[in-house]
């Protein structure tokens, strides 16, 4: 898998590749991850990539001519380029899990007041958004999605099993989880955990799953069969 991140704070992602599973994923050449520089494509002699917006209002708009410019210059055919935006779809494990079905996303990150709209039109072939906030620009939202997908190609996790204990796997929560020692200061671990019976265990992991999702997500559980 290719992802291209198009941004005006390329360095942004550089340190979120130094650190991450995803930059482990891409020294082993699972992933091929690179972020590119907006500002190199504009035609301006001052570089400039924004405008004030027609019609007036606050603040500055990304222009058409550097967007259009470096998708075109990193797109593929049938690539996916994704604008990262507040009024996007909201990103979901399945949405994370269908994206890590293409060969190759562009991301788009935004920064001042957004971009021109005739990109979103012309370009933008799926809109995304990390949540119901705003944030200055799109690299941290881009990062976030490169996370989020990365876990579901194949290989990038060392253990496969690490999805399906996540929360939301299944519509759940995550079950709670312990390590050694089994008595810290007094705080002892869940007898059942130390028992060495699996049938047990599987019961009450699936049971503390459905008790903290009816607890903090019940939402979640609307058409799911809760039955042991
Ligand atoms: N005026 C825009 C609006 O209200 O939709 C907000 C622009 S925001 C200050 C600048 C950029 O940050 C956006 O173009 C987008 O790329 C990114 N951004 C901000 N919040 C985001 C979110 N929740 N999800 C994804 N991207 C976001």
């Amino acid at each position: 898998m290719r992802i291209d991140l198009l941004t005006l704070f390329p360095a942004m992602a550089d340190g979120f590749l130094r650190e991450s599973v995803v930059g482990k994923a891409v020294e082993k050449g699972l992933l091929r991850f690179q972020a590119h520089d907006i500002r190199s494509w504009s035609t301006d002699r001052h570089q400039r990539v924004d405008d004030t917006p027609f019609g007036g209002g606050p603040g500055m708009l990304m222009a058409c001519q550097p967007l259009f410019d470096a998708v075109d210059a990193v797109a593929s055919p049938g690539c996916e380029v994704i604008y990262l935006c507040p009024d996007g779809e909201k990103l979901s494990p399945s949405l994370a899990r269908e994206l890590a079905q293409k060969s190759h996303l562009v991301l788009v990150s935004g920064h001042y007041e957004g971009v021109d709209e005739r990109f979103r039109q012309a370009k933008v072939t799926r809109e995304v958004s990390i949540g119901d906030y705003v944030l200055t620009n799109g690299t941290l939202p881009a990062c976030v999605l490169v996370d989020a997908v990365a876990r579901y190609v194949p290989g990038v996790l060392g253990d496969g099993n690490s999805l399906t204990a996540d929360a939301f796997n299944g519509c759940l929560l995550s079950f709670p989880q312990f390590t050694r020692p089994a008595d810290y200061k007094g705080l002892e671990v869940p007898p059942v955990l130390l028992s060495g019976n699996h049938a047990a265990i599987e019961k009450w992991r699936r049971d503390q799953q459905i008790e903290k999702t009816r607890r903090l997500r019940p939402d979640l559980l609307k058409g799911t069969d809760t039955t042991p």
